[in-house]
């Protein structure tokens, strides 16, 4: 249940394993929240050609056991499938519950600001239950991932002591192998309001890229296929590197990703080498 970045990770371990796996997304794609329509639709497609069978746009909506000890999972389409085994990988969210009428305030996760301070002074969170403030986007995001844990404990811990330190960003990654096919996903994938966009697709070479735009920096996006560009996406997209006339560029051929980072990266550079 559930074809998300865990659900993946579980199932290419099974597929190692020789199981004959079913996935069941109620998305009407897989990885719907790292992943647009098309590349979300080329994952399924690649774990179909591999022998997974993919249901969409389906719900688990019962799991019934009879004499034989073969689970009947029903799902909300109909169909009923026979498991031995049935993974439930749907999906995380902090447990906040007891925090009700504490004074400490809740979203999604712990609201902290930029210090990891909750709404309580001298109450702090960090990791997978705070939604942290991030200075790059000027919103609050709960984003579940290690290098977050890992940052957010460290700034956490010096405010902690004394030592005023600031959160820079809450970083927004994903990089995924399904069963080979290599995906990642960056900062707002699906776009800002007001933002542009562009994508392209080359379904037999098995690449995707979709850049997501707000002003002349990149903030966001997809890429299936293109593994050698991860650090120059991680590196515009974190470092909201003012992409002037390679925007335009980017827009009729978003392929240009690395050039761009070099000339755009490497302007930033210099402007601060004078500045400095
Ligand atoms: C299957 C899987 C794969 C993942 N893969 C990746 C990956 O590839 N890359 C990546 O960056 N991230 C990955 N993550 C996410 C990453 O593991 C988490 O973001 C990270 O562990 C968060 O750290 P944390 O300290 O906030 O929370 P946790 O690691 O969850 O630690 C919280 C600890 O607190 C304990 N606890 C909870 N409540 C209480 C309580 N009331 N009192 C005392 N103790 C309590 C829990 O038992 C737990 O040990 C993955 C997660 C999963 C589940």
């Amino acid at each position: 249940m559930g074809a998300g970045f865990i659900g993946c990770i579980i199932m290419e371990a099974l597929a190692a394993r020789g199981v004959k796996l079913s996935v069941v997304e109620m998305g009407d794609r897989m990885v719907p929240r790292m992943m647009g329509p098309v590349a979300g639709g080329m994952i399924k497609d690649w774990c179909v050609a591999k022998g997974v069978a993919v249901h969409t746009g389906a719900r688990v909506d019962a799991i019934e056991r009879d004499a034989t000890q073969v689970m009947k999972v029903k799902l909300s389409t109909g169909a009923v499938l026979e498991a031995d085994l049935v993974i439930s990988a749907t999906g995380v969210k902090p447990n906040i519950g007891f925090l009700q009428d504490s004074g400490v305030r809740c979203l999604v996760g712990v609201l902290t600001d930029e210090h990891l301070q909750t709404s309580v002074p001298g109450v702090y969170a960090a990791g997978d239950c705070a939604e942290a403030f991030d200075k790059v986007s000027g919103k609050t995001i709960v984003s579940a991932i290690q290098p977050n844990a890992a940052e957010q404990a460290r700034v956490a811990a010096l405010n902690m002591v004394g030592r005023p330190t600031e959160l820079r960003g809450v970083t927004q990654i994903n990089v995924l192998d399904t069963l080979g096919l290599i995906s990642a996903s960056f900062g707002a994938w699906d776009g800002v309001p007001g933002g542009e966009h562009v994508e392209m697709t080359d379904t037999a070479a098995g690449r995707h890229l979709s850049l997501q735009f707000g002003g002349d920096r990149l903030v966001g996006c997809n890429a299936i296929g293109w593994t050698e560009h991860v650090g120059v996406m991680r590196g515009l997209v974190e470092g909201q590197v003012p992409l002037g006339e390679w925007k335009d560029k980017l827009l009729q051929d978003p392929t240009l990703l690395m050039q761009a980072y070099l000339a755009s990266a490497q302007a930033q550079h210099a402007h601060a080498h004078i500045r400095a």
